[in-house]
């Protein structure tokens, strides 16, 4: 009698074969050893299944870890309220591999709770955790909590090691003069550096492979970064040091990594993911997600799901088919878009105007000549093989390639795809590009949930992580419960003190834009002069929108602020990632003596209002200026119906309202980032009177209202600091 290795039942013959019928599993004796039996049973996905099972079995066995909690990681002396039992909720629904939505505001300590709750199960089972956040000095608080873990783990438990890496996009990381200096985007940017290193043009590239060695082993190339946290910024001085390429470096460093922080597209954007979990040598079902700041996948999701062609990408299109002698017709098909789009930049005088997608299909077929849809779709693909034979005609003669053509192409098979489904939206769009007029044709997704669901299917289990979200919009607009995974929401208790928050809603002012007269804006300065006299350094005022913000300094708020002896620093339109982060390391500056103190003029939703923390001195006081709706263009409204259809009438709540207050919470907590900030929020218009509930709940419990009168702000800040 033979009994099951896995299951210890009793096996049955069949097929000539051992059989376990509890295990599904066919087995065959050797050497009086019971092995997996590969017939035509056992299919490619039990076969991984087994081998997976079998590595987790033999690192739990040589290392013991089998007992590991959150007690063996989390590096600090004492809990901060309520974490452990944060942690411990956490823990045991990623066990029950759950969806999990932590709602905690900043000072809970989410990270580290998150490391904590999952590293235990990551080292049990052979899983990696995927870190997804939103800017760089995100990643990098990670790494830094990780490395805490790291020091921890040191002196406690020196056999057990936590590794992790920061990684970014290759924009941001290739030391190739000749792709930086094209400043292409991140499809353009691939495409190019796929060509140089095609013809053997990136000597970073090249340095990399010798370093990696004949044997392939990626640990040939920099054994010191494996045995501990490394940021993308580190890794990158590295390389500049050994002339390697950083963007591969970490890409080949990634499958010996525990941890993996990166922005949301690594794993959102279908293509990237692909390469992204080659690399990883992992699936997406061996692999935990935490989603920090989730509230920005939403729009995320849809964006990546979106696509558009302007006048600019056509023009190069034509010039790469005429350059390679293309059918007349591909022509044709370029120069009627591009005619159709010049005259319509001159015609369109909002900016946004819907498309009547099926309409349009057939005007552009019908000109064209064609009889019907399906020769249309024929010679998009013949288009598309156009396109691939040009790249690569061009990289046997050593160019870079950009794609024009082939993206095209897409576009209009999207067009195709989507063009009678209700979660899409078509539509041209003008829009001031480097101070000039643009035009776009556009295809946009309005449902996050067709690219979200397929994710949180798959992985092993995820955390989504914010302290502004709204866990009823979120679930639903996610699609949380749509994804075959249980769902489990914990809303944590404000971690501050009373006493070290003023909020406020100050009565009196309307920013509607009927509103928008000069009487309106000199109450909303004379009651911004009040905050900024009552404060003692820096403060950020994070308007509706730009016009909002331009209307405030056209009335008299850079007076305001030399009065007040306080610099005004303005956050404007089309600033570079570099240009701003100076910005606001000057702003930030001004805080500490002997300076008194400077104002951050920005918009809600923008960079500086989202994702840059301002502790302490930094920021001690913000004010919304204004309730900052989007404006009502047409694919808001169509949003708004097509949520109506799918959520329950509930358009208008989850398209227009909550994405506003999304952005006056997100402005509202800037200077509230740790335990012991003290902070002043001011809601500058009426209407958050009739929306409190929406606030966060952490400011919403601790609100005010300011009556409209001279001195009222001055009198009810003067006490708090
Ligand atoms: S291989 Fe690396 S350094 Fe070279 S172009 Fe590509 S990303 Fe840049």
């Amino acid at each position: 009698m033979k009994f099951c290795p896995k299951c210890e039942n009793l096996l049955q013959y069949h097929n000539g074969n051992l059989y376990c019928k509890f295990c599904d599993r066919y087995w065959h004796q050797y050497n009086d050893e019971l092995k997996l039996t590969l017939n035509q049973t056992l299919n490619q996905k039990d076969i991984k299944l087994l081998e997976k099972e079998e590595k987790i079995e033999k690192v739990s066995e040589t290392t013991n870890f089998k007992t590991l909690t959150y007690r063996n990681f989390f590096p600090y002396e004492e809990y901060r309220q309520h974490q452990e039992k944060i942690i411990k909720d956490i823990e045991l629904a990623s066990q029950e591999r759950k969806n999990t939505l932590l709602v905690a505001p900043n000072g809970t300590g989410k990270t580290i709770v998150a490391l904590s709750a999952f590293l235990p199960i990551a080292i049990n089972k052979n899983l990696k955790i995927i870190y997804l956040c939103r800017t760089h000095a995100q990643n990098s608080r990670v790494i830094k909590e990780l490395t805490k873990i790291s020091n921890y783990l040191e002196s406690t438990n020196p056999n057990l090691k936590v590794n992790g890496l920061s990684i970014r996009g290759r924009n941001e990381m290739c030391l190739n003069k000749t792709l930086v200096s094209l400043k292409l985007n991140p499809n353009e940017s691939m495409a190019v550096c796929t060509d140089l290193r095609k013809n053997r043009n990136c000597s970073y590239f090249l340095n990399l492979l010798k370093k990696k060695g004949q044997n392939d082993n990626p640990i040939n190339i920099a054994p010191d970064l494996l045995n501990k946290p490394v940021d993308a910024g580190e890794l990158i001085k590295y390389c500049e040091e050994k002339k390697l390429c950083p963007y591969f470096l970490s890409k080949y460093l990634l499958s010996e990594m525990r941890l993996i922080i990166c922005n949301y597209q690594w794993i959102f954007h279908p293509f990237i993911r692909e390469n992204f979990l080659a690399f990883i040598e992992k699936e997406l079902d061996d692999c935990i997600l935490v989603l920090d700041e989730c509230h920005n996948i939403i729009d995320m999701a849809t964006d990546i799901n979106s696509d558009s062609i302007s006048p600019y990408s056509l023009r190069i299109c034509l010039r790469d088919l005429e350059l390679y002698r293309s059918p007349i017709l591909m022509q044709s098909f370029i120069k009627i878009l591009l005619n159709h789009l010049e005259k319509k930049k001159k015609q369109l005088n909002i900016e946004e105007k819907e498309i009547d997608a099926e309409n349009f299909l057939f005007q552009v077929y019908t000109r064209l000549g064609l009889s019907d849809l399906n020769s249309f779709k024929n010679f998009i693909k013949e288009l598309h093989e156009f396109s691939v034979s040009i790249h690569d005609e061009r990289i046997a003669n050593g160019e870079i390639s950009r794609d024009y053509i082939g993206a095209l192409a897409e576009f209009w098979l999207k067009w195709i795809r989507c063009y009678t489904l209700e979660n899409y939206f078509f539509c041209y769009t003008s829009r001031e590009i480097k101070g000039k007029n643009a035009i776009f044709l556009e295809i946009v997704a309005l449902d996050p949930r067709e690219v979200v669901i397929p994710v949180l299917k798959s992985c092993y289990t995820s955390l989504h992580l914010s302290g502004t979200v709204n866990p009823y919009v979120y679930n639903n607009l996610m699609g949380l419960q749509e994804t075959g995974k249980k769902f489990k929401g914990i809303v944590a208790d404000s971690p501050f003190k009373k006493e070290n928050i003023k909020a406020i809603i100050t009565d009196g002012v309307n920013t509607r834009n009927e509103n928008r007269t000069a009487l309106t804006y000199k109450k909303m300065l004379s009651k911004i002069n009040e905050v900024i006299a009552s404060t003692p350094a820096n403060i950020g005022i994070f308007c509706a929108s730009y016009t909002i913000l331009k209307d405030l300094i056209a009335n008299g708020l850079t007076t305001i602020a030399i009065n007040n002896n306080k610099q005004l620093f303005i956050e404007e339109q089309g600033l570079s990632a570099s240009e701003n982060a100076s910005l606001i390391n000057e702003f930030k500056s001004m805080a500490l003596a002997p300076n008194n103190g400077a104002i951050l003029l920005g918009v809600c939703g923008g960079r500086n209002s989202e994702g840059e923390d301002y502790p302490g001195p930094y920021m001690n006081a913000v004010i919304i200026a204004g309730f900052p709706y989007h404006l009502p263009t047409p694919r808001v409204e169509a949003k708004i119906n097509y949520y109506d259809k799918v959520f329950n009438k509930q358009g208008w709540n989850f398209a227009y309202l909550y994405p506003a207050v999304q952005r006056a919470n997100q402005a509202s907590g800037r200077p509230i980032r740790k335990l012991k900030d003290k902070g002043v929020i001011i809601f500058m218009d009426s209407r958050f009177k009739q929306k409190y509930k929406w606030i966060s709940e952490w400011i919403r419990n601790e609100l005010e209202i300011a009556q409209d009168r001279n001195g009222a702000l001055s009198k009810m800040l003067s006490n708090f600091w």
